[in-house]
């Protein structure tokens, strides 16, 4: 689509994320079920309307399959058929909508029954399976393809290829990080043909800008904090009123609105203290950890914050929370693998830190480790 990338709002964005060759659409009114092979990602923040623009996608292909055979073979590859969709979604998934039925796909205003034309899938073993049993279905639409493994990505294209079937993707492509998801969501820009971009009202109250980011912020009393850089990437949540400081909560954010501190003290500061901690010099890194845990405005990340930000509370407020020495610890040892369990234990145990939260945030992370197990000093 010739021209439209440029008067894209968003283009640039897109294209810092490695965009650059793909074509960049408007979102449109009417689904275009003619062209074989496509695989779309639909990308935004929460609330930006990803499973409402898929919940159009069906009621366009009803509207399609009453049409006449002329249509019929415009819209067929073999035996496959693009008007006929099928919706995907992971199989742990369940719990966000319990409130309606089983065959439903549901978005914020309603819901579509899908009938037999769902399935929960565990993995891209899974969505093979699915793709077999489905031999007539042209249209399939895959929810929150970055929590699958990146097997998934390929599997997709090649059946695209070789079927003529279309994938659309409706998924978060980036963390509150504002990086990619994972491996998965990286993979999905490689094998996607198009992309449509969906944003969200900036959800802070002074703003009425286009949201692209997922912020996480923690709420204590009553006052917004937002999450440091190095905060665990995974957060698996409980309850669902969130007022507690170790549960985050997320709001679709423009960039000006969407604070990140500590990205520049965990690169200049606590990764290099781990690297010297992981060669055998603890001492560095166990100072910063205790001021951290003990009188965090003390610590070297409260001096990087205040110099970086002056005195904006916003920024400041990051060290509300609490847990922070938790959240560095946790980050050296699942994400950098620069601390070793012996010497996470050692940390842990000599600085009295909390080994519920840290137990649930590394196996929520996939590192999981047991701080109750005697262990030799
Ligand atoms: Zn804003």
């Amino acid at each position: 689509m010739p021209g439209l990338e440029n008067n894209t709002p968003g283009a640039d964005f897109l294209r810092s994320l490695g965009f650059p060759t793909l074509d960049v659409h408007e979102a449109f009114t009417h689904f275009d079920f003619t062209t074989p092979g496509r695989r779309v990602l639909v990308i935004g923040p929460m609330g930006s309307g990803k499973t409402e623009f898929a919940a159009r996608i069906w009621r366009d292909a009803s509207v399609a399959r009453r049409k006449s055979s002329v249509i019929g073979s415009l819209t067929s590859t073999g035996s496959v058929d693009r008007r006929n969709v099928f919706f995907i979604r992971s199989e742990i998934d369940g719990a966000r909508f319990t409130d309606y039925p089983e065959d439903a796909m549901a978005y914020r205003s309603g819901y579509i029954s899908c009938g037999g034309n769902i399935a929960r899938i565990r993995d891209s073993f899974g969505f093979e399976q699915v793709l077999k049993d489905n031999p007539d279905v042209g249209t399939y639409i895959i929810d929150e393809a970055s929590f699958f493994d990146e097997r998934l990505a390929y599997v997709a294209r090649n059946y695209a290829i070789e079927r003529g079937c279309m994938f659309v993707f409706p998924t978060l492509i980036l963390n509150f990080r504002r990086e990619f998801f994972n491996s998965t969501a990286r993979l999905m820009l490689d094998i996607a043909t198009d992309v449509i971009p969906l944003t969200a009202y900036c959800e802070h109250p002074d703003c009425l800008a286009s949201a692209f980011y997922t912020y996480r912020y923690y709420r204590v009393d009553g006052r917004e904090c937002p999450a440091l850089y190095f905060d665990p990437l995974i957060v698996v949540g409980g309850d669902k009123v969130r007022n507690s400081s170790l549960e985050p909560d997320y709001e679709a954010r423009c960039e000006q609105h969407h604070y990140l501190p500590g990205k520049e003290y965990t690169f200049f500061t606590l990764k290099p203290l781990g690297e010297r901690a992981g060669r055998g010099d603890v001492k560095p890194l166990l100072d910063e950890l205790r001021a951290l845990h003990r009188d965090p405005e003390h610590s070297l990340l409260f001096a990087n914050l205040l110099q970086r930000y002056g005195s904006d509370g916003i920024y400041l407020n990051s060290v509300l929370p609490g847990h922070i020495a938790e959240k560095a610890l946790s980050y050296l040892f699942c994400e950098q693998n620069l601390i070793g369990e012996p010497l996470l234990v050692r940390l842990v145990s000599e600085l009295g830190l909390d080994t519920a939260y840290l137990e649930k945030v590394l196996s929520d992370n996939r590192h999981p480790v047991s701080f109750s197990q005697p262990y030799l000093l």
